[in-house]
């Protein structure tokens, strides 16, 4: 029986991260007026309570947005992030935390659609009153109550063939890690020009790094891998000490527009001189005025040098994120 909530997470580093790339994301999507459909395989509850008994359990906001939102200097990317979580809040007392599906709803316009698996029964519930307290909430809104590394591939190709899907397992079931994989090669199959964002942890365990090596290895995909460290790796397999989003055909501006973002969170969130960024792309972005020239092999291009985390074998199962 697995016990993941992330209600007590909200709003911690990796949802900084996790946010701040999905949102860029789908600002990109809507620069063009055809329609997209957003999917999110594991949605949660849609809201998050930062003012609650379970965001303040341990309180990892304090180490997330609450550090981003009061520092200044912000880059453009993450500024539009601060906006959305304020928009959220503004004129009222609350202090709410927009989960993925809330960060969807940015600007949401009535060409897209949302499709919001959550597998969860009581999460499930709370997402629908969630998304029924908006007045005037998009009809193009289907919460589905399923597993979505199942749902995923029935809805797959999108019939706008515009698709994002964001993939954000809990990992507190290690066949996650093998899932995200063997999902991402079928949707690819159905739907091969679609982006995919999966987040996965930094923890000290092999089956992150094994996953993201499967990916990386997934044969003609343009992929970008963004990490963020906060602190040195634990000596448990337990603790988060960062966080990686994995994207498949990622908008082609992202990786220059992160040179800018990951510095600055890596001051503005990170708790030891250990902390870190890293971003590694399959190719070089394309030229900018479009001279037809071949994409080079399969190599990734690090923008530092790339490193990954050192691992203990443990026996312990991981309290992801
Ligand atoms: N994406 C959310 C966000 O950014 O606000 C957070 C999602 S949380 C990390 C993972 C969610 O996936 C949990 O609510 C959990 O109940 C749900 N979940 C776990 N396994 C699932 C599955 N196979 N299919 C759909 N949802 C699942």
């Amino acid at each position: 029986m697995f016990s993941y909530r992330h209600g007590f997470h909200a709003g911690n580093h990796a949802d900084v991260l996790k946010h701040i790339v999905l949102l860029a994301t789908l600002d990109h999507y809507r620069e063009k007026p055809a329609g997209f459909w957003f999917i999110d395989t594991h949605a949660g509850a849609g809201l998050y309570d930062l003012q609650g008994a379970w965001a303040n359990k341990n309180s990892e906001y304090l180490g997330g947005i609450e550090r981003v939102r009061s520092a200044t200097n912000r880059p453009a990317l993450v500024d539009r992030y601060v906006q959305a979580v304020q928009a959220l809040n503004a004129g009222t007392d609350q202090h709410l935390y927009p989960g993925s599906p809330w960060m969807a709803l940015q600007d949401f316009r009535g060409q897209d659609k949302l499709k919001l698996f959550e597998l969860l029964g009581a999460e499930t519930e709370v997402l629908s009153r969630n998304l029924g307290q908006i007045t005037s909430a998009p009809r193009a809104i289907q919460v589905l109550h399923q597993d979505g590394f199942v749902g995923l591939k029935a809805l797959l190709p999108p019939a706008t063939r515009r698709a994002v899907v964001l993939i954000d397992p809990s990992y507190e079931n290690k066949q996650d890690y093998r899932l995200v994989v063997t999902t991402i090669k079928e949707a690819l199959i159905r739907f091969a020009s679609g982006s995919y964002l999966i987040w996965y942890p930094c923890v000290n365990r092999l089956e992150p790094q094994q996953m993201i090596r499967h990916l990386r290895q997934l044969p003609d995909v343009q992929w970008l891998d963004i990490e963020l460290t906060v602190s040195k790796p634990p000596t448990d397999s337990m603790g988060l000490f960062g966080s990686g989003m994995f994207l498949i055909n990622p908008p082609y501006t992202l990786e220059a527009s992160l040179k800018e973002v990951m510095p600055w969170l890596v001051r503005t969130l990170g708790l030891d001189s250990t902390a870190r960024w890293q971003i590694t792309s399959s190719a070089q972005p394309k030229q900018p005025h479009g001279h037809p020239h071949r994409q080079p092999p399969h190599r990734p291009s690090s923008l530092v040098q790339p490193k990954r985390w050192p691992i203990r074998p443990q026996k312990r199962s991981p309290a992801a994120k």
